[in-house]
């Protein structure tokens, strides 16, 4: 499109050119030393733009300069159209994020923020802008249900409170309740929602309770005192319910004697190491995988059955956004894995630094239809896709929320034939048999 009379006018008004000038032997007359001064941008209007920069938090979208490394790795952008900078050129061109079903898309998997040299932060961005639009009631429905559900029972399945334990009936070893015990405890674990409530989550909290049996550890955890960590409803704009789980978790935490914190869900342990401490809460907090790799020898010795006695054989393995980039652990699981007797460890193209996302985070696990509709496939379908193509027999997982995504994944893409186990069940596997 030609450029408007009057900025072509200020274009020509800018240009400077010397007629003659000879530097240094070296004739550089006349355009060969054009210069322009710097132009008036006359086709944006800014206001949206800065309605998010003006945020505390938002400031950093604004400091984008459209070098579009962010969206060859955004997860999203592999099944839709969306990255940091395509959102920051739509508020350029007008679009109100605060309004738009952009807002809702990341994961806040942190994919952008590590490879941007701007350092534009999705991870403050998106909180930033969906706390207000979560005060003006724009929260698509299936989100605001978890808000609610966490709001009213302590958890995002909306499961009562007093069934929190109700999982260890099932465990076939003994799980202490911290409160019954009477007595300090060397490792207080705390359990998660869905581990507690969901299904396959529960078949993951007791094979961890059957490893932290088999290895004579001095556990417990809270029972009915322990409610969600809400980290993920933080990223999705709830911080006033993240701050009021945060208090009631921190009063149950503190009201006990351990030594050390031991987590089943990397988000939960995102929340504790970097979240809580802000509120007060700082002890030392370690995800199982962490843990667990600290008894290597004495598992090793312990993990007796051939795991691929089950059709279990190639094993690929799903690098969690929170265990991984936001905190930096990739080894520990790996560990465990390489040291499960059958397993055979084969890496996905994205791993490690840059894994893809199972599309869970940042209030995602809430947002299922609503993604659907705006990308070609689910993130979890995407990775399940991958898993295949690498030839995984097995897609495991260190992250409650993803077993339940990625069996979604593999039914909805006919892939039934991948197996998705938690490394618990793995090992729990090769232990028990
Ligand atoms: S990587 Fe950063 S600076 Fe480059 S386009 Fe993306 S957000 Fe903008
Ligand atoms: S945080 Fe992840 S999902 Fe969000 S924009 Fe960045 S790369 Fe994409």
């Amino acid at each position: 499109m030609p450029r408007p009379l009057q900025e072509q006018k200020v274009l020509q008004d800018q240009v400077k050119e010397i007629e003659t000038l000879v530097v240094d032997g070296m004739d550089i007359s006349g355009h060969w030393n054009r210069m322009f001064g710097q132009r008036v941008i006359f086709d944006y209007d800014y206001d949206n733009l800065m309605k998010v920069a003006d945020l505390p938090g938002g400031e950093s979208l604004n400091w984008c300069y459209g070098c579009a490394k962010c969206t060859a790795v955004c997860p999203v952008d592999i099944v839709g159209d969306y990255s940091p900078r395509k959102i920051h050129r739509k508020t350029q061109m007008g679009i109100d994020l605060f309004k738009s079903d952009d807002l809702w898309l990341c994961t806040t998997c942190m994919n952008c923020l590590r490879v941007c040299p701007k350092e534009v932060n999705m991870i403050q961005i998106m909180p930033a802008v969906r706390e207000q639009a979560v005060l003006n009631g724009g929260v698509p429905a299936e989100l605001q249900k978890a808000f609610e559900d966490t709001a009213k029972t302590g958890n995002p399945l909306g499961q009562p409170q007093r069934k929190r334990a109700a999982w260890t009936d099932k465990a076939g070893v003994d799980v202490p309740i911290i409160a019954d015990l009477g007595r300090p405890v060397d490792i207080l674990w705390y359990v998660g929602s869905y581990p507690s409530y969901h299904p396959r989550g529960m078949d993951a909290a007791s094979a961890m309770a059957r490893i932290l049996t088999a290895l004579g550890v001095d556990f417990a955890i809270l029972g009915k005192e322990e409610k969600d960590d809400a980290d993920s409803m933080r990223l999705a704009g709830e911080k006033g319910l993240f701050e009021m789980l945060a208090e009631h978790n921190i009063n149950a935490f503190n009201k006990y004697e351990w030594n050390e914190m031991v987590v089943t869900g990397p988000h939960e342990f995102n929340a504790f190491k970097n979240e809580y401490p802000k509120y007060g809460f700082e002890r030392p907090i370690f995800h199982y995988t962490q843990f667990l790799v600290r008894y290597l020898d004495q598992l090793k010795d312990l993990m007796q059955h051939e795991v691929n006695a089950h059709g279990i054989c190639r094993v690929t393995f799903h690098d969690p956004c929170y265990l991984g980039r936001h905190n930096g652990e990739y080894e520990a699981p790996r560990q465990l894995l390489r040291a499960i007797p059958g397993v055979e460890l084969v890496e996905m193209g994205r791993n490690r630094e840059n894994g893809y996302c199972c599309g869970g985070g940042g209030g995602g696990m809430w947002l299922d239809s609503f993604t659907k509709e705006h990308t070609q496939m689910r993130l979890s379908e995407r990775r399940v896709l991958e898993a295949v193509e690498y030839q995984a027999t097995v897609l495991s997982v260190a992250c409650p929320f993803e077993v339940s995504r990625f069996e979604d994944g593999a039914k909805s893409t006919g892939n039934d034939q991948l197996k998705v186990l938690d490394i618990l069940e793995l090992i729990d596997k090769a232990i028990n048999g």
